[in-house]
């Protein structure tokens, strides 16, 4: 760049500092020399103000009702399970170091609390000085490929707690030049996701990806003039205990909303303490592996013999076996690690593991479709075999469940733009429709009517699988039952399900006792039992026992 560009961008953006001194000079030449305008602004060490008693005890209040979390590790994990498939040394480990955080951080208010009521404060106390400067912050560092639920595990966490989160990659802080204040701003964007709560976000949490680019070993720089080292120093602090100022150096309007405040007499809270935020870092660390077993094999040769000197082990499960100088060999300051010392690493997912993604996660993303095709007054369902096939094909796409989305919208779109002009409101999702969307789509165009009965048939195949889930008994309806079950659905105006579970609730005793004492594996489902229950199992009976 010139001399000259170099002119023409300092005129464009004032320093922060510049900002400052025009404030200054519009209000005292507006209002006088009796304004006090309040120094802020890069350079000037924020001062957190003290707040009106109120105030501060409102924010006490709501900061206690927000950890007052009385949840172990193990139930932690259980509510994690819910959503996030596999991934289980993952969860107990976040699990823990979550709950190890929230637990230290509302001991620490329950002693601010008695130090306002005038209760002697353990602050005072040398030994909890002591404890104070003793506890290690359980930041957490995640290793692993993409779309393996890293992120969804930390924003699961802050969901469960109920705490504002953040998440933004490191490379955006990177190429700005003012990396410093910029990463500030995550700790901001904090207080608006709590919509302003300041006492709420300085418990909140903050998730930053893509944490390997700023390794500096290989003497990367990340745009104009910031190294990654530089970059991991502008962290130092926020990861520890620092004050960010709440409002922006750079952000003209955020000042005079200040400065009106104070007019006003009100004093708003000024910094955000950074004390209590659990800050999450996250990265594929692409090569790490092979610096952990170059260490591993070093290690093994003073033991053993060359033959016995291979790990063997690869991928993920050598990342489990990080070590701090692993992460300094790999371009990290050792302060750095030092302050990241939960490290977890992440399992890729299998296709099983896909699979379950879309059956068994309450988050999958098969009701998201659900609920938008609903939108358009069209009822879906997914067969077994099409869900196979999805996470076969996304197994492929070696972007983890992101793989899931990716086919799914694919294979859907098409029926998304089409089936809302037309008079078709159930759509089976089967594995010919995934395999060729467009064909399937042009068959049910031609042929509404049979998409529709083929949607009502697996309807009835999940009756079936529901009620065995439910009652421990086996129903296996015939062809013509199927039939009647969904033609007298329709007429009685019950979706096919519901009406099958009415059908059959009073039944239920009668027929688990019948299935075990004759020791079948199933009972049939014809349309003379379907049409009463209890007389035409009797019947059925009586057939069997005269023809065995
Ligand atoms: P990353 O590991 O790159 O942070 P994400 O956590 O953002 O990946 O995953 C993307 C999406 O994929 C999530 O929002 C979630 O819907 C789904 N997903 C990823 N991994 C899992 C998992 N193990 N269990 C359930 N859903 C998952």
């Amino acid at each position: 760049m010139s001399d000259d560009d170099d002119e023409k961008e300092d005129q464009k953006t004032p320093s922060p500092e510049q900002i400052q001194k025009d404030l200054q000079d519009f209000f005292k030449g507006k209002f006088g020399d009796n304004v006090i305008v309040s120094p802020m602004g890069a350079g000037v060490p924020p001062q957190a103000t003290p707040e009106p008693p109120e105030e501060e005890e409102a924010r006490t209040k709501r900061r206690a009702e927000t950890l007052n979390f009385e949840m172990k590790p193990s139930e932690v994990k259980l509510h994690l399970d819910r959503y996030v498939i596999g991934q289980d040394e993952a969860k107990r480990a976040l699990a823990v170091a979550v709950c190890d955080h929230y637990n230290h951080a509302r001991h620490d208010l329950e002693l601010e609390g008695d130090a306002s009521h005038g209760i002697e404060s353990s602050r005072g106390d040398p030994s909890h000085e002591q404890e104070s400067l003793d506890y290690v912050k359980q930041n957490v560092i995640l290793l692993g490929p993409t779309g393996v639920g890293k992120t969804y595990l930390i924003r699961t966490l802050a969901q469960l707690i109920g705490v504002p989160f953040v998440k933004a990659d490191i490379t955006k802080f990177s190429e700005t030049g003012y990396v410093g204040s910029d990463v500030d701003e995550l700790v901001r964007e904090l207080v608006r996701v709590a919509d302003g709560d300041t006492a709420l976000a300085e418990y909140g949490m903050v998730f930053l990806d893509e944490i390997d680019k700023i390794a500096s070993a290989d003497g990367k720089s990340f745009g104009r003039d910031v190294s990654g080292r530089g970059v991991q120093t502008g962290l130092l602090k926020l990861l520890e205990e620092t004050e960010v100022p709440a409002r922006s150096p750079n952000d003209i309007s955020s000042q005079f909303q200040e400065f009106f405040q104070m007019r006003d007499g009100k004093s708003p809270k000024r910094t955000i303490n950074t004390r209590h935020i659990l800050f999450v870092v996250s990265g594929a660390f692409s090569g790490l592996g092979e610096i952990i077993e170059k260490r591993l094999t070093e290690r093994n040769i003073g033991f053993a013999s060359k033959s016995t000197v291979s790990s063997g082990r690869s991928g993920v499960s050598l990342l489990s076996e990080v070590s701090t100088k692993d992460f300094v060999d790999y371009g990290f300051e050792p302060e750095f690690v030092g302050r990241l010392p939960i490290r977890v690493s992440l399992d890729g997912l299998t296709e099983s593991d896909l699979f379950n993604i879309l059956t068994t996660s309450e988050g999958s993303i098969l009701k998201q479709h659900r609920e938008s095709f609903r939108g358009y007054g069209i009822d879906i369902e997914f067969t077994d075999d099409a869900i196979e096939l999805v996470a076969e094909l996304a197994k492929k796409e070696e972007t983890g469940a992101r793989g899931l989305m990716t086919i799914l919208e694919s294979s859907l779109r098409p029926f998304k733009f089409a089936l809302p002009d037309t008079s078709v409101n159930e759509l089976l999702v089967t594995r010919s429709l995934i395999e060729d969307s467009q064909k399937e789509l042009q068959s049910i165009l031609e042929n509404p009517d049979q998409a529709q009965e083929e949607f009502k048939t697996l309807e009835v195949k999940r009756f079936e699988r529901e009620f065995e889930r439910q009652h421990d008994v086996r129903l296996r309806f015939d062809s013509e039952a199927v039939a009647m079950a969904t033609t007298v659905a329709e007429e009685v105006h019950l979706p096919v399900q519901e009406y099958l579970h009415q059908k059959f609730a009073d039944s239920v005793d009668l027929m688990r006792k019948i299935q075990e004492q004759t020791g079948h594996d199933w009972l049939p489902v014809t349309p003379q039992i379907l049409n009463r229950p209890g007389d035409g199992v009797e019947l059925w009976l009586e057939r069997e026992g005269s023809s065995s």
